[in-house]
């Protein structure tokens, strides 16, 4: 396989992804569902913002995940525009790795986000259980990553939250970037803020320097690391001394590291930007013709065509044994439309 020839590809099959993701974010999705037209199952995660349940339409059999957003605390965290940019984001996106909207809709209460149920658990729990992935997994997740962040920069969307927790592993073993809280449209703007998870954040973010897509790239080379050496290569116990270590750009490779794994993270993980992979003139290019992708069939990735290095167990597509036992809870109800002028609309 000719890497030119995928890139050319991917070129026009980026062209079109944008023309067509323009088209959906100018027609938000509507409300055509309510919680009544769901049975609810069990209870998938939860947190501050509200929880995320498995759900099946009372007229049909496919399992979906239900994130419900509680708007007091969108609205107390000043999370309003945020949340909306989420919505809208995950509903104009379509691409094999990222997460899609399949229905929204608000009740008194919550804002409701439907989306497939991905059931192959989190990565951050099989890279637990495996204490490390072997490099050939870690290429095949990395691939999937890379063409999914040159998916969103092209329609000019930082991404800004990479972590082996924001990805979902399917029943096929192909993975699904999730969780759009921090995305943001900017495209060739630069933007300030702080967001992001210790570990994963870029220098420049730290140094509160302006910063664009930059900031992907760093993380993508701290998840490469973290996948292939089962531990993040900045690390400490208080943040403030993480955040030093980023900055000083010093981290040491695990030893049983390959010749190629460390060349690629290092020219990622470069503290200048003027010289990061990812960023230079030819952009993703300098990446994905690396070393360490040797071999790798791009558009096949793309496709879905290569046979997953590891494939987590199910048993069948509704099957939740791969997420974390919760205690069930009723949900909240109220007798008005709570906090409704603040989500009337879809515009920023
Ligand atoms: P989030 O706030 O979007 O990161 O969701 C919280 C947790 O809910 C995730 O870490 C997953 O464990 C679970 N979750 C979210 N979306 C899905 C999905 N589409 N399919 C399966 N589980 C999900």
């Amino acid at each position: 396989m000719d890497p030119n020839a995928h890139l050319k590809n991917f070129q026009t099959y980026l062209i079109n992804a944008k023309r067509k993701f323009e088209e959906r974010w100018q027609s938000p999705i509507s409300e055509t569902v309510t919680l009544d037209d769901f049975k609810i199952l069990q209870t998938l995660g939860t947190g501050s913002f509200g929880r995320v349940l498995l759900v099946k339409l009372r007229k049909g059999e496919s399992p979906f995940a239900l994130k419900m957003l509680e708007k007091s605390h969108v609205v107390k965290t000043k999370q309003v525009q945020h949340t909306i940019s989420e919505i809208r984001i995950m509903d104009a996106f379509d691409f094999p790795f990222l997460i899609k909207l399949e229905y929204f809709f608000k009740d008194n209460v919550y804002l409701c986000l439907v989306m497939p149920f991905v059931n192959g658990g989190e990565m951050f729990s099989h890279l637990r259980q495996q204490k490390k992935f072997t490099e050939e997994l870690t290429k095949f997740y990395t691939a999937q990553v890379v063409l999914a962040f040159e998916y969103m920069h092209f329609i000019g969307i930082v991404y800004r939250d990479l972590k082996p927790e924001n990805i979902l592993l399917d029943r096929q073993g192909y993975l699904k970037v999730t969780d759009y809280g921090f995305c943001k449209r900017i495209g060739d703007q630069r933007t300030y803020t702080l967001c992001g998870t210790p570990e994963y954040l870029a220098p420049e973010i730290i140094l509160s320097q302006g910063y664009n897509k930059s900031v992907d790239w760093w993380s993508l080379g701290v998840l490469i690391f973290e996948m292939a050496a089962g531990y993040p290569p900045f690390y400490a116990r208080e943040p403030m001394k993480i955040y030093e270590k980023i900055v000083s750009g010093k981290y040491t490779p695990a030893s049983h590291f390959s010749k190629s794994i460390r060349d690629l993270i290092s020219h990622i993980l470069q503290v200048d930007r003027t010289k990061r992979y990812g960023v230079l003139k030819d952009g993703a290019k300098d990446v994905k013709i690396h070393p360490f992708f040797k071999g790798l069939d791009w558009d096949a990735v793309l496709q879905k065509k290569i046979k997953p290095p590891f494939v987590p167990p199910t048993k069948g597509e509704g099957d939740a044994s791969n997420f974390d036992f919760y205690e069930e809870t009723p949900l909240k109800t109220a007798s008005k439309n709570l906090f409704s002028k603040e989500f009337e609309h879809f515009e920023f």
